[in-house]
């Protein structure tokens, strides 16, 4: 089996700039896809705010010529999810789709995160069947038809928002009586004649007939009476779970999941395993801030190659 210097787990904006990065320091990176090759900004439609693009780009469009930007200087892609990994002993070993295997000098962690889920009745067997975490992906189905989100934050505002283009109604539906969303959202969907609000409720079932959706039962935090809001979409949008369960514990993360990383660099508590991007950032969470991760880790990566990278990790608790 080949040893690579540098594996990358992950093509969203972190993975993909740590591969134009490691590329071009002639590392010759191998990049696992991972179950939604280019991440979350594929399921996006146009990003307004990603520096050098005055009249935005769609996310697909930016993930597919960083690909391409990446695979110009020489990196590999492998499709598929990585689906655990041996840290232990080096080189790193790692097993994607539960049988290919690679060997890594070093390893970056872009892996993102997903979707989180209400855990509600009715959820599950609704998802794909009107029930939905992408609007960018499902709200051409909802042509007409009225729509709940889910959510107070600014996921839930940006999904709203596009889903009027579609939809005939939307009401979004958040558990407190005040959103999390940034003022600048909160505004645009306030100002949307289209949106409407049931706050201070909280989802209790999704409710189908025939393999169709109807509506989303919600419960007033106050009086605690149910009610059905009709619908033939429920979108969630409740933010999102780091995807880091197939590294079983070997690397550190916090109590929710993100992987842990030195404040000064991207250093991970195994030496020479990297994290970048939404897997280690809980707050940002922007490609932008993504892709400056991820070009950090092939950075720091390309040290620990050459023997000249300190791995403190005391810094992570001064
Ligand atoms: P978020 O900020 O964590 O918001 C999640 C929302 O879902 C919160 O309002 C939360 O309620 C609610 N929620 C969580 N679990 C729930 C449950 N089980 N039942 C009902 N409601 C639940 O996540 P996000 O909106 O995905 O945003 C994540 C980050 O990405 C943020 O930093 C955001 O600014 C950024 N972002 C920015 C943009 C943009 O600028 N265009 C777009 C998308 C995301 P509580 O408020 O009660 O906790």
């Amino acid at each position: 089996m080949d040893e690579r210097k540098a594996i990358i787990l992950g093509t969203g904006p972190a993975g993909l700039t740590a591969a134009i990065y490691a590329a071009r320091a002639n590392l010759n990176p191998l990049i696992i896809e991972g179950n939604e090759p280019g991440g979350q900004l594929t399921l996006t439609t146009e990003i307004e705010n990603f520096p050098g693009f005055p009249e935005g780009i769609m996310g697909p469009e930016l993930m597919d010529n960083m690909r391409k930007q990446a695979e110009r200087f020489g990196a590999e892609f492998f499709f598929g999810a990585v689906t655990s990994v041996d840290l232990s002993k080096r080189p790193f070993r790692i097993t994607v789709n539960e049988s290919d295997e690679f060997l890594g000098r070093s390893l970056i962690i872009s892996t993102g995160a997903s979707a989180k889920m209400l855990g509600i009745p009715g959820e599950a067997e609704a998802l794909g069947h009107g029930v939905s975490t992408c609007a960018t992906c499902d709200g051409f189905f909802f042509r007409d038809k009225k729509i709940v989100v889910v959510g107070g934050g600014d996921s839930a505002m940006e999904e709203a928002l596009f889903l009027t283009k579609f939809a005939s109604e939307v009401t979004i539906v958040h558990r407190r009586d005040t959103l999390r969303a940034s003022k600048v959202m909160q505004d645009r969907a306030h100002d949307n004649p289209k949106i409407k609000w049931v706050m201070n409720h909280t989802p209790v079932a999704i409710k189908s007939e025939d393999h169709h959706v109807i509506g989303l039962e919600v419960r007033n935090n106050e009086n605690g009476h149910t009610q059905l809001l009709e619908a033939e979409g429920v979108f969630i949008a409740i933010g999102h779970q780091p995807n880091t369960a197939f590294l079983s514990g070997q690397v550190q993360t916090d109590k929710v999941g993100y992987i842990v990383t030195i404040p000064q660099n991207t250093a991970t508590s195994v030496e020479g395993v990297f994290a970048c991007g939404d897997v280690m950032d809980s707050r940002y969470r922007q490609a932008i801030t993504a892709a400056g991760t991820g070009c950090r880790a092939a950075m720091d990566l390309e040290k620990y190659l050459e023997g000249a990278f300190v791995h403190d990790w005391s810094l992570t608790n001064p």
